[in-house]
This record gives C-alpha cells, sequence and structure tokens, in this order.
C-alpha cells in the first residue's frame, strides 16, 4: 500500500497563515534582519525564500550582503550593530559561511534573544534543560508536521540517522522530553548495521545527507519516515530517502522537494515571532 504523503507545504501554509494572523494583531512590525555573505547560488535562493516568505506574512526583513573576501571583524560588526538595532527582532546568519569565517563564532556573536535559528549555545542549553528559548528551526518544522498529521509519538520508538548540531541531536531531546516520550536511538555514520538499527523504527527520520541511503530494507512496514536529506543533483533536489521503493512499505512519509523543507522556512517565521514578543513585550523568550 503506498504511504500516506506528509505535505510540508500545505503544514508550512498553516504555520504561516497563524504568524501572519499573530502579525496582523500587534502594533509593531517584528523585523527579520538577513546575513548573506559570498556568491552561493544556493544561499542565495535560500535567503531570497525567506525574505519572501517573511514580507508574505508582515515580517519586515533588512538584507544584508557580504563579499566572500569580507573580514571576520566586519562581519563581527555588523552583528553587532543588528544586535543593537530596536528594529531588529531576529537576525539570521546564512549558513555554511565562505572558508575563512569562523561561523561558530558568528553564531556565537548573535544576541541570543534574535536568535531565530536557534542555534545559539545559550538556546541550544535551554533546550538541554527543557526551559523555553528559541528552538532550531528544522527539529521544530519536523515535530510540528509529526503534529499536524496525528502521528502518535508517546511511547514510539524514533531513530534519528544524523547527530548534527543543526538537525539530530536537537530533534532527538525534544523527541525524548517528558510529555513528547518517544524513545530515541541517534544514528550515525560509524552506526554498525544501521538498516537493523533503521527497521526498529516506528518513526524514522533520516538527516545524513547521502541521496537515496535509506531504501525499504531500512523500514519497518507502517512505519513514518521523515526525510530531512537534501542533495543538489541534476536531476533536482533529493533526499536520503528513495522515495519511490519506500512510498510503498512506509506507513507515511515526507516527499523532498515539499516536506522538511518549507517547515523549516516556516519556523523561522513563527521563531522571529516569538522572539518579537519576547522583545517586545519584555517577556522570556519561549513564554508566549
Ligand atoms: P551534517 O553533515 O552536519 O551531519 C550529517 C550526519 O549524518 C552526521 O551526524 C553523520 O554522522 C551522519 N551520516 C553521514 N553519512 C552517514 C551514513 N552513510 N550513514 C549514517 N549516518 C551518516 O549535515 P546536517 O547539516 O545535519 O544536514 C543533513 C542533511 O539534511 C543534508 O542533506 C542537509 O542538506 C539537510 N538539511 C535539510 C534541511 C531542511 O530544511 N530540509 C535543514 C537542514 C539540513
Amino acid at each position: 500500500m503506498a504511504a500516506r504523503i506528509l505535505d510540508g507545504k500545505e503544514s508550512a501554509r498553516k504555520v504561516k497563515s497563524e504568524v501572519a494572523a499573530a502579525v496582523a494583531a500587534l502594533d509593531y512590525e517584528p523585523g527579520l534582519a538577513t546575513v548573506l555573505v559570498g556568491e552561493d547560488p544556493a544561499s542565495h535562493a535560500y535567503v531570497r525564500g525567506k525574505r519572501s516568505d517573511a514580507e508574505e506574512v508582515g515580517i519586515v526583513s533588512f538584507h544584508h550582503e557580504l563579499p566572500a573576501t569580507v573580514h571576520q571583524g566586519e562581519l563581527d560588526d555588523l552583528i553587532g550593530s543588528l544586535n543593537r538595532d530596536p528594529d531588529i527582532d531576529g537576525i539570521l546568519v546564512q549558513l555554511p559561511l565562505p572558508e575563512g569565517l569562523d561561523s561558530e563564532r558568528v553564531v556565537s556573536s548573535i544576541d541570543p534573544d534574535k536568535d531565530v535559528d536557534g542555534l545559539h549555545p545559550r538556546n541550544l542549553g535551554l533546550l538541554v534543560q527543557d526551559r523555553p528559548g528559541l528552538r532550531p528551526c528544522t527539529p521544530s518544522g519536523i515535530m510540528r508536521i509529526l503534529d499536524d498529521y496525528d502521528i502518535p509519538i508517546s511511547g514510539s520508538r524514533v531513530v534519528i540517522i544524523g547527530r548534527s548540531f543543526l538537525v539530530g541531536r536537537p530533534l532527538a531531546l525534544m523527541l525524548a522530553r517528558k510529555g513528547v516520550d518517544a524513545t530515541v536511538t541517534m544514528a550515525h555514520s560509524r552506526t554498525r548495521d544501521l538498516a537493523a538499527v533503521a527497521r526498529e523504527a516506528d518513526i524514522l527520520v533520516a538527516a545524513a545527507g547521502v541521496p537515496g541511503l535509506v531504501d525499504p530494507g531500512f523500514v519497518s512496514p507502517g512505519a513514518t519516515v521523515i526525510d530531512v536529506g537534501i542533495s543538489r543533483t541534476e536531476e533536482g533536489l533529493i533526499g536520503d530517502v528513495d522515495f519511490d521503493t519506500v512510498s510503498e512499505i512506509a506507513g507515511a512519509l515526507t516527499p523532498v522537494p515539499g516536506g522538511v523543507g518549507p517547515m523549516t522556512r516556516a519556523m523561522l517565521l513563527s521563531n522571529t515571532l516569538q522572539a518579537a514578543r519576547a522583545r517586545r513585550d519584555d517577556k522570556a523568550p519561549g513564554s508566549a
């Protein structure tokens, strides 16, 4: 039987209309600063998409483009001025940065209250402690799509392939927290017999960045499969999951494109709203 398709575009539309309604009720316009360094076409396309999403929901975007040759000090100065700017609620620095620039230093220099990517060490620390804060967009988007499609999580076995701080690790924390209650295994490039581990999953999340890694041998019949991977090939964007064969065995499956990607973008808007409310209404981030 063909898997149910978990439509990220549809879920993202819902998130966006919720954010748009909430923004319309504010007596100020939230501001999102986007910072793009260098000429990478994929990064340019991502930032264009994020800016047009922002404008769609009533968030004002302030765009800054710097050449790949920019000195770290100039980038630091820009972040410093955005941190101080009262009209800016969220700062997004498009990663990866060109060689020679220190991404960790840049991410850590963003005011944590404006860190709408949720990658600042303070926000990741708050996530570990299960305290309110800005959460990374991709894992938040995955949680939201699971919720929108009523995929049962409590007591279920989740296997996440990939342990990056962008996706796998924060997602594992979100799924295992009290009240969500999944039992989570984080698999990675050194996992022995990955297919056997993956087959134990009720929910399998593939976030390795290896096109077609997950074939039917990784999937237990009826499992939910979330494909985070994005690889750019001549045929277009390819996920980590072999969609055609896995859709025959999985119970539910996110497509690529049109699955986790749009959710990641939508959660950036939701985080910008959260950051704006927390700053301007003088509450702790996450307490909205
Ligand atoms: P990363 O390179 O930082 O991490 C990849 C992880 O996968 C590592 O932990 C590694 O151990 C594991 N891995 C690699 N090869 C493996 C293999 N053969 N078997 C098992 N595990 C393996 O990457 P990332 O930033 O976490 O991104 C992962 C993928 O997700 C990429 O394709 C990226 O483009 C995509 N991505 C998509 C979105 C989205 O919105 N859809 C967001 C972020 C990342």
